[in-house]
């Protein structure tokens, strides 16, 4: 069982986003599809994936470099049959002869492709993908009910206090009770506002979490770790470079509460580095690495397994990405939580179409593969990239 054919595109997301670092309205995503030699009520099985929100769409590399190589492996080099299927040597496969370091600059195009052999495979077996994944890593219990909190809270230039009040106001009506929003975008004080009326909203300050997309420079960065200290908030996100290890350990010295960060780190090492240097503590720290973007599913189980000899539980680990992504692997791996934005990236954030959020928790649904099938504006997509075999 081999691929035959991939396709890839660059998907435009129309947004009117504003975090601290600005402008996140010309978002956009590559959609790809992987499509297999075995065949299944007159259509061949496809595996599809997408590259995630929150990062450059590596389309060119998926074109050049990264397509052409799987499609040049026979099934004896790389076979999909779901009992053979090796993860370690799609890997490999995928990534041979690249040379180390600067990771970002493939490991969301490896990522994409990987995730869509996932997803292949797991139909093939007639399988959730988050079945498929917990067998090939020996885990054998599935976490079918997730912790899932709402990331939000963006700015916007006509943005006003009320128009957060409601957006909040409607994620808790949605079943959401642990929300997320942006800081750093204005003076302390103005964010200090909008915190207090969402607390007084989320009732708890362990149901509110901060995200400053890593916009805070050191005078900043200390302003707000000295004025958010008090509050007790769930987590406070990326409050420094994602390479500045330096500066996020000094952030958690002065701020002493849960921190989170990772989705910008692009590879074991960069995360390795995280835990090694960031000041990171294992137990009370939230690690948020994005799958896609991070070479894959085969790559997070590495890391899982790096981790853990730090010191740190799949409890603490809260894949960023709000998608049936991250949340098949929720389901594989036992993470803590996941996320969703709903208002965000139109039909590249979300689930399931049936899933339902309730008092903060999202289960897993009967589907093949990722489940993308189910999620019917992102499947219209799909579909699209492949309408020979949709007609
Ligand atoms: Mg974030």
């Amino acid at each position: 069982v081999k691929i035959v054919s991939v396709r890839a595109k660059t998907c435009r997301i129309e947004t009117q986003l504003y975090n601290a670092r600005g402008s996140r309205t010309q978002s956009a995503v590559t959609l790809l599809a992987a499509v297999t030699d075995v065949v299944r009520s007159g259509r061949p099985v496809i595996g599809f994936s997408f590259s995630g929100t929150g990062f450059l769409p590596p389309t060119a590399q998926l074109q050049d470099r990264f397509s052409p190589r799987i499609l040049a492996l026979g099934d004896r080099e790389l076979d999909l049959e779901p009992a053979a299927f090796d993860p370690a040597a799609a890997l490999a496969a995928i990534t041979k002869g690249e040379k180390f370091g600067g990771d970002a600059e493939r490991s969301t195009a490896v990522g994409t492709l990987e995730v869509a052999i996932w997803d292949a495979v797991a139909k093939i077996a007639g399988l959730p993908a988050y079945q498929l994944i917990a067998q090939k890593y020996g885990r054998d219990e599935i976490k079918h009910k997730i912790e899932c909190y709402v990331g939000g809270g963006w700015y916007g230039p006509k943005k006003t206090t009320a128009d957060l009040h409601d957006e909040v106001a409607r994620y808790l009506e949605l079943g959401y009770r642990t929300v997320k929003v942006k800081v750093g975008g204005l003076p302390v004080k103005d964010d200090l506002a909008r915190l207090d009326m969402v607390l007084s909203q989320v009732g708890d300050p362990s149901r509110l979490a901060v995200d400053a997309n890593s916009a805070l420079g050191p005078d900043r960065r200390s302003a707000y770790a000295q004025a958010l200290k008090g509050y007790n908030l769930r987590w406070f996100e990326e409050p420094a470079h994602p390479n500045d290890y330096q500066a996020n350990a000094d952030f958690i010295a002065e701020y002493g509460n849960p921190v989170a960060t990772g989705e910008n780190q692009f590879s074991l090492e960069e995360l390795r580095n995280l835990v090694r240097y960031g000041g990171m503590r294992p137990g009370k720290d939230l690690l948020q690495w994005d799958i896609p973007h991070c070479y894959g599913v085969e790559m997070t189980s590495r890391i899982i397994a790096m981790l853990a000899d730090y010191g740190w539980s799949v409890d603490s680990m809260f894949p960023h990405g709000g998608n049936q992504i991250a949340l098949n692997a929720c389901g594989a791996f036992g993470f803590g939580a996941c996320e969703a934005y709903p208002d965000a990236f139109g039909a590249f954030s979300g689930y399931a179409d049936n899933l339902k959020v309730q008092e903060g928790f999202i289960s897993l649904g009967d589907w093949e593969g990722f489940g993308f099938e189910a999620q019917s504006e992102l499947f219209a997509e799909m579909k699209a990239l492949v309408p020979e075999y949709y007609s």
